[in-house]
């Protein structure tokens, strides 16, 4: 809470900086003296509260959209947004690629869990486009300097973090899934594999097992929550036969780290990025991430493609969370 807190001061000062800047533009439609002390104009964080399951909020200007859940899973889509409001310019630095169809997919996945079993992860999605918010960045390069990007930024990871709050106190521990999805190789390359990151880089994935278990430490990894509670050995959790990506391959989607494909071998691959590593790696937190690089044909393409892969994931996950946390999501 305390990051938060201090954040939000960070918005206050910026906040008070940029108007009496953009005051001084004659382009600016800003009628305060430059010498009021102004209010903040932004509610605080949680002011939306309480989080009840099935409702939907929207955050400021629905920039960032919160579904609360009921199981202990939590889909987070930073680059899924197509939203370009004039109020934030375009970021001047950083990747700014749209990660197509990944919103659609998110909720693909949600309402599979809904229409076969009746529960819901809870997801929060950043409705920005890339230009405006990268929200798998630290704060500064995902906002680069704009209040209202701040805002959004700060609210998307208000809203995570309210989310695994309940799922630790309802469920002890959970997982957060961080959505993305994967273009073309530099060489034109079409991977059709998922990349599952969990923190380890393709160079340390390219060792044996034996290294991954006796070199790597499993706080360098997102599943240290996992592994600490487990007798299970690190490269058993990321590329064994009960591994995620092993139970994406038997339910016929290829995955990457998984028995079939247990390093890159100088393939591009993903790692993971600042969420996967924000709320995964924290050791004060029961709690646990991966980052999904989907492949674009035959799973984000076409709304068929998403929903036989939402149906899918809705089992992968079952089975997954029965080898390693023992939880039985349908029966909760
Ligand atoms: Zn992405």
């Amino acid at each position: 809470m305390r990051y938060f807190k201090l954040s939000f001061l960070f918005v206050l000062v910026l906040l008070s900086c940029s108007k009496d800047k953009s005051n001084s533009k004659s382009d600016q439609n800003v009628d305060l003296e430059p010498d009021i002390i102004r209010e903040p104009e932004f509610e605080s964080l949680g002011n939306d509260a309480p989080y009840i399951y099935s409702q939907t909020y929207q955050g400021r200007n629905g920039y960032v959209t919160y579904y609360p859940g009921n199981i202990p899973i939590i889909l987070s889509i930073p680059h899924g947004g197509d939203i370009t409001p004039e109020e934030i310019p375009n970021r001047t630095y950083g990747t700014t690629v749209t990660d197509s169809n990944t919103i659609e997919l998110g909720i693909s996945i949600s309402n599979s869990f809904f229409s076969q079993y009746d529960i819901r992860p809870y997801v929060v999605i950043n409705n920005l486009k890339r230009t405006k918010l990268d929200a798998n960045r630290d704060r500064v390069e995902a906002a680069q300097g704009n209040i209202y990007a701040e805002r959004a930024f700060d609210e998307f990871h208000y809203y995570i973090g309210v989310a695994r709050d309940e799922i630790i106190q309802n469920f002890n521990t959970g997982l957060l899934f961080d959505i993305h999805g994967h273009g073309a190789n530099p060489d034109g390359y079409v991977d059709p594999r998922t990349w599952l990151g969990y923190l380890l880089s393709a160079d340390e994935l390219d060792n044996s097992d034996e290294y991954l278990d006796q070199i790597l430490s499993i706080n360098e990894t997102s599943l240290y929550s996992l592994l600490y509670n487990s007798n299970e050995s690190l490269s058993s959790v990321i590329r064994g036969q009960n591994s995620l990506g092993s139970i994406f391959e038997r339910y016929g989607y290829e995955a990457l780290p998984s028995d079939m494909s247990p390093s890159p071998e100088g393939m591009r691959y993903f790692s993971g990025g600042f969420n996967t590593y924000l709320y995964g790696a924290d050791n004060n937190y029961s709690f646990n991430a991966i980052q999904l690089e989907f492949p674009y044909p035959g799973l984000r393409d076409t709304s068929s493609s998403r929903n036989a892969f939402s149906l899918a994931f809705v089992d992968i996950v079952q089975e997954y969370f029965l080898n390693y946390f023992n939880i039985d999501l349908f029966s909760l």
